[in-house]
């Protein structure tokens, strides 16, 4: 009776978290079989664009009768075999089900008394929508061919057979052979030493979720930065993305003296080709970055600080489902303004932060309301929908109105218990708001009444005591601009030699702000092109080599009808496949009839070489079909 009462329990409390926790975006059923661990084993052939191989699942069944149920997107199964004790395999038998868009089809393997172990030899499809083979021609070497991986949000399934939910973990090893010439890395130690052979091999001994399952196969050299810290680059890539990425180990450290303990081992950044299409992805042990952020000065590093951070909110304590990606990405952009405020100091952290703000209520202004709400609901929907500023920018600020409610001292020791506590487990929105009130809220009520949490997490838009970030630095960049508008000083005479990056995209927004406001001085957009003209000949922003500074310039001339900008603007659109900038470029052409002209123009030759991500985006944007 006692053992019926007990199982009553626990399958109730099983009931509890899986409803709670119940991901949309997975067919997987791991409250009745899970996935614990995958070894995977493949040839990359790139004169097929197709991984070919197999991946042996260890299962652990919770229930005994019911089948294995995976994720896939496009690959093809070539046959399934199953094992009791992980030594003799037996035929198996497998049903793929129908496609849908969004998720993919099902694949459900029945699986024999006691078996707990699957292999699938299957082959990944060209077109998979995680993978990114690039031609001689997209790389910075122009010699060898190119791999890398995107699995974040639901792409792993496009070239693995798993569970694909962020709240399913799993151990993996990987033996891998590439042409012998190449390098293959991925977010996981590597076994096979530095020799350069064509067979790697890989083992990652922490769980992590599906996600974060890493590859990329290239001509790439290593170059250390510090005792666990180094970089993987295109070889004339890789002196460049040593000096700007130098202060990596410094990071490190400043985030483990708030947060507690790198858990990871090394901390590598591998530098891709310019087609990948974020800025950077937080595979653990080895960040994914764009080259876009190698600006020459450190300018742009805060994206390393993202993705380092990521090392504690996201790869440690992971987004249950993608619902919760808040709890990824708010963290994540909450510790990055720390870690660089510890390395830069706060003036530039401020900066970033405002910069962020910014951003967040330009985006706010077009999202629906339903897109405002941390704890998103994104059934029926492509989880990168979900990835907006909201979770970043917004989640960010929520930390901040706990950070400076609660004072900075009982807030770091608040997060730092939470990672600890949390460590390598998938967790839901409902759960962080419970350890929030059980270990911060409610052992100060009075402070507690002071944030709106509810509203925070449940309700569109900011609440009212929401954060103000602001920078004085800023203010005297809005004070030269004005100057400049109101014809007061002539572009030569603004104090700029000693601007960073930050403030010099902050004095082109405000500039912008100005041109496009339609009771401003300039009226007309002929006088707007002229300002254009006057601020480029002092500046020669249509030359800048700051990714960042070029992008919001570009933006700028095609508001503007800044024509001397355009062939800039195609060779920008036509190198760089970060969806960050380039999404938004398309964006703004495709508003006039010209501009959708010249951006069909362009994305008619540049489509080829784009992320299959990016390419989605794109092809939203400017409603392409195959006819175009
Ligand atoms: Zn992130």
């Amino acid at each position: 009776m006692i053992y019926r009462l007990l199982f009553a329990v626990v399958t109730l409390v099983a009931l509890v978290i899986t409803v709670n926790a119940q991901d949309y975006h997975s067919y997987a059923n791991p409250a009745a079989v899970r996935v614990r661990h995958v070894d995977l084993d493949w040839n990359v052939l790139f004169d097929q664009k197709t991984l070919k191989g197999s991946a042996t699942l260890t299962v652990e069944r919770i229930s005994q009768t019911e089948p294995l149920i995976l994720d896939t997107r496009d690959l093809k199964i070539d046959r399934v075999e199953t094992s009791v004790d992980g030594m003799h395999y037996v035929a198996g038998t497998f049903k793929l089900g129908d496609n849908d868009k969004i998720l993919g089809a099902p694949l459900t393997i029945p699986l024999p008394a006691k078996a707990t172990r699957v292999r699938i030899f299957y082959s990944s499809s060209p077109g998979a929508s995680g993978l990114q083979w690039l031609d001689p021609a997209q790389t910075a070497g122009k010699k060898d061919p190119f791999l890398f991986t995107q699995s974040e949000a639901i792409h792993a399934r496009s070239w693995i057979p798993l569970q694909d939910s962020p709240g399913v973990r799993i151990t993996y090893a990987a033996h891998v052979r590439t042409p012998p010439n190449l390098l293959a890395v991925m977010s996981a130690e590597n076994l096979s030493g530095p020799a350069r052979n064509g067979d790697y091999r890989f083992r990652m001994q922490q769980a992590i979720p599906s996600y974060l399952i890493a590859l990329a196969v290239g001509d790439l050299q290593f170059k250390s930065l510090g005792p666990r810290t180094g970089v993987y680059a295109e070889p004339s890539t890789l002196a460049l993305a040593a000096r700007e990425l130098s202060d990596t180990e410094k990071m490190v450290t400043a985030t483990e003296r708030v947060y507690g303990p790198y858990r990871w081992g090394r901390y590598d950044i591998l530098v891709l080709p310019p087609s990948f299409p974020y800025g950077g992805m937080e595979n653990p042990r080895l960040t994914f970055a764009t080259p876009t952020m190698l600006a020459g000065d450190k300018s742009l590093v805060s994206l390393i600080a993202h993705e380092l951070a990521h090392s504690w909110s996201g790869n440690l304590v992971t987004n249950a489902t993608w619902r919760d990606f808040w709890l990824n990405e708010g963290f994540t952009t909450y510790l990055e303004r720390r870690i660089l405020e510890a390395v830069y100091g706060r003036p530039r952290a401020e900066m970033e932060a405002t910069l962020g703000l910014r951003d967040l209520k330009e985006e706010i202004a077009g999202l629906d309301d339903r897109d405002e709400i941390l704890h998103i609901d994104l059934k029926g929907r492509d989880p990168d929908d979900g990835s907006t500023d909201i979770p970043y920018e917004k989640g960010a600020l929520f930390l901040r109105h706990l950070e400076e409610t609660f004072g900075r001292a009982r807030f770091d020791q608040f997060l730092k218990g939470y990672f600890n506590h949390f460590a390598f487990q998938s967790i839901t929105t409902d759960q962080f708001v419970a350890y929030l009130k059980q270990n911060l809220l409610d052992k100060d009520p009075t402070l507690a009444a002071k944030v709106p949490v509810d509203e925070w997490i449940n309700h569109p838009g900011l609440p009212a005591s929401a954060p103000k970030p602001s920078s004085p630095a800023f203010a005297r960049v809005e004070e030269q601009a004005h100057l400049w508008l109101g014809s007061k000083i002539r572009p030569e005479q603004i104090p700029s030699a000693k601007w960073t990056t930050q403030e010099w995209l902050h004095f082109l927004q405000t500039v912008q702000t100005v041109l496009g406001s339609p009771t401003a001085v300039p009226e007309s957009s002929e006088a707007a092109a002229q300002s254009m003209s006057a601020l480029d000949r002092a500046f020669h922003f249509t030359r800048s080599g700051n990714s960042e500074i070029a992008f919001q310039w570009l933006l700028m001339s095609i508001r503007n009808r800044y024509e001397p900008a355009y062939p800039r603007l195609e060779e920008f659109l036509l190198t760089i496949g970060r969806r960050k900038f380039i999404k938004p470029l398309y964006e703004e052409l495709a508003k006039t009839p010209a501009g959708k002209a010249r951006a069909l123009s362009i994305y008619r030759r540049a489509r080829p070489t784009y992320h299959p991500i990016a390419v989605a985006s794109i092809d939203e944007v400017l409603k392409w079909s195959a006819g175009n």
